[in-house]
C-alpha cells in the first residue's frame, strides 16, 4: 500500500528532507510520497489532527514545534524522553510514537570516520533544542567532560546542568571565554553561520587534531568551517548530521537499511 510522510515546521519551504526521502523511496522503489507541511506557532493542533486524519505513516518535526510536539505523542523512546523534544514521529493505527533522531544523526560522522568520542573535552557553543541533543550524545560516548559556552549564560547553566543530570562533568561558560586551546572536539550549535555570519569566536590556538564541527549545513562552508581548515583542523559539516538523523528516520519507518549514498547525493544536489 502506498505510504505519505511529512516534515513540519516554520519555515519549512527550503527543507531539504522532502528531497533526501524521495530520493531513498526512488533508490529502493518504495510506493511513498514525503511533503513539505508548513504549520505556524500556535497551529500544532489543527494541524496534528490533519495528520492523523489522513493515516499519514510518519512525520518529521522541525522548528518551532519540536518540544511541543511531545504532547501529542502516545509513546517516545528513550531518546526522544531523555531530551524533551521529538523530530521523528511514527504513526501505527493512530498511535503515535517519537523518535529523537538528531541525537544519532549527530555521532553518525563521528563513527564513519572512526573517530572515539569518549574520554575527549568537548566545547559546546550554544545552548538551545539542538544544543540539548548533542549534549545527550556526548554522554551516551561518554566524553570526559563539556563546556557550555553560549550568548546567554542563564542558558548555558541550565543546560550544563542537564548535562550534570545525564553523567558529565559540565561547565557554563560566556561565548569568547573559554581557551579553544583547551578541547579535543569544539561544536557551534548556535544558528550563527546560516547567514555567513563570522564564527562566534577565534579557532586561533587550535590544531591539526582538534575535531570541528558545525551543525549550521547552509552553506556548507561556514566562516566556522573556512576557519577551522585554515588550521588543518578535522572538519565535520552540519550537513553529515543532517543526513544521520534522515538515514535513521527511513530506517525506523521502513525497517530497512536506508541508500545512504542515494541520500547523500539528493541532498548534496540541494546545494
Ligand atoms: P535554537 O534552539 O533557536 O538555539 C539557537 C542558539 O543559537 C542559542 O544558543 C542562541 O543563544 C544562539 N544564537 C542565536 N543567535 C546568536 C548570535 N547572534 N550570537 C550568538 N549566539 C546566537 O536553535 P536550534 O534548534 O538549537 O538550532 C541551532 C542551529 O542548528 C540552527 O542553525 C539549525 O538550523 C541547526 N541545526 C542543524 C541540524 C542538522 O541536522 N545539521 C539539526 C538541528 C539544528 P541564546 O541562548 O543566547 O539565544
Amino acid at each position: 500500500m502506498a505510504k505519505s510522510f511529512a516534515v513540519i515546521g516554520d519555515p519549512i519551504d527550503h527543507s531539504l528532507s522532502p528531497n533526501i526521502h524521495s530520493a531513498a523511496f526512488r533508490e529502493m522503489d518504495l510506493d511513498s510520497s514525503y511533503i513539505a507541511y508548513r504549520i505556524p506557532k500556535g497551529e500544532l493542533d489543527a494541524g496534528i489532527a490533519g495528520l492523523k486524519k489522513i493515516k499519514i505513516d510518519g512525520f518529521n518535526i522541525t522548528i518551532p514545534h519540536k518540544i511541543e510536539m511531545m504532547k501529542y505523542l502516545d509513546k517516545a523512546d528513550e531518546s526522544c524522553s531523555l531530551i524533551g523534544a521529538v523530530n521523528t514521529v511514527s504513526n501505527e493505527k493512530g498511535i503515535l510514537m517519537g523518535y529523537n533522531t538528531d541525537m544519532d544523526g549527530f555521532l553518525e560522522p563521528f563513527k564513519k570516520r572512526e573517530l572515539d568520542v569518549a574520554d575527549s573535552k568537548v566545547l559546546l557553543l550554544g545552548a538551545g533544542g539542538a544544543a540539548r541533543a548533542i549534549v545527550a550524545g556526548f554522554a551516551k560516548e561518554k566524553a570526559k567532560s563539556i563546556t557550555v559556552a553560549n550568548r546567554t549564560l542563564d542558558n548555558a547553566d541550565n543546560l550544563s546542568g542537564f548535562a550534570r543530570s545525564i553523567g558529565l562533568d559540565a561547565h557554563a561558560a560566556k561565548l569568547g571565554d573559554a581557551d579553544v586551546r583547551n578541547y579535543d572536539i569544539i561544536v557551534n550549535a548556535t544558528s550563527v553561520g546560516l547567514g555567513n555570519e563570522q564564527s562566534v569566536i577565534s579557532l586561533d590556538g587550535i590544531t591539526g587534531e582538534t575535531i570541528i564541527y558545525d551543525i549550521v549545513y547552509m552553506p556548507m562552508n561556514t566562516d566556522f568551517v573556512k576557519k577551522a581548515k585554515e588550521k588543518n583542523a578535522v572538519v565535520i559539516y552540519g550537513y553529515e548530521m543532517l543526513l544521520g538523523q534522515a538515514v535513521r528516520a527511513f530506517e525506523i519507518w521502513h525497517g530497512m537499511k536506508a541508500p545512504y549514498n542515494a541520500m547523500k547525493k539528493a541532498l548534496l544536489g540541494g546545494f
